[in-house]
């Protein structure tokens, strides 16, 4: 089944590091709801950047300043393919704790970053109806809303990161994984018959 998908940009492009500005006004514009669902669909349909699918999508890394991101339903199931449209959205309030945790992004399929960040917040936002939403996240939800906050305000996580690793989830990556995993088996079999 070949999809209708936007191409994911990388941190490469400018918009990536742009804020997104322009509010989404409601009810949405047919285009501004085709652009939403389109975005959704890159979200689920997206292969080849990661092993496992990412949990969420800005609207730069799809190429538009319409201030708007899609997450996954964590609550229900992370990979599954229920997702949530988190439009306008704010932060109304931080948590002083923090936690440092590694990272992946859809934009940077290279690399993991280790970032900092608190481990709950109070967003607003207004869902695609435009009705207005308040709630708590937290822990892991709370931080891949404040990676994408950070996204459609123009910070990408290489611009945060504590410490920078390979992705062990990126196809060419995972392969050389692998291959060394097959290499040490292979020697570990070679050693016990020669003992
Ligand atoms: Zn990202």
């Amino acid at each position: 089944m070949s999809k209708d998908i936007f191409k994911i940009l990388t941190h490469r492009s400018k918009i990536l590091h742009q804020a997104a500005t322009e509010t989404l006004s409601f009810p949405l514009s047919l285009r501004n709801e085709d652009l939403i669902y389109k975005t959704i669909d890159t979200l689920r349909y997206n292969e080849g950047v990661y092993a496992k699918r990412g949990l969420a999508i800005s609207a730069n890394q799809i190429g538009s300043l319409k201030r708007f991101f899609v997450v996954c339903d964590l609550d229900v199931n992370p990979l599954g393919r229920r997702v949530n449209v988190i439009c306008n959205p704010e932060i109304l309030e931080l948590d002083n704790e923090v936690e440092e945790m590694f990272e992946g992004c859809l934009s940077i399929p290279k690399y993991q970053c280790l970032i900092s960040r608190p481990k709950r917040c109070i967003v607003q936002y207004q869902d695609l109806n435009g009705k207005t939403e308040k709630k708590e996240v937290n822990d892991f939800l709370a931080r891949v809303f404040l990676h994408e906050m950070d996204h459609l305000n123009g910070v990408i996580m290489l611009d945060k990161q504590l410490k920078t690793v390979e992705n062990p989830l990126y196809p060419p990556y995972l392969e050389k994984l692998r291959e060394k995993r097959a290499a040490n088996k292979k020697q570990k079999i070679l050693q016990q018959a020669t003992q």
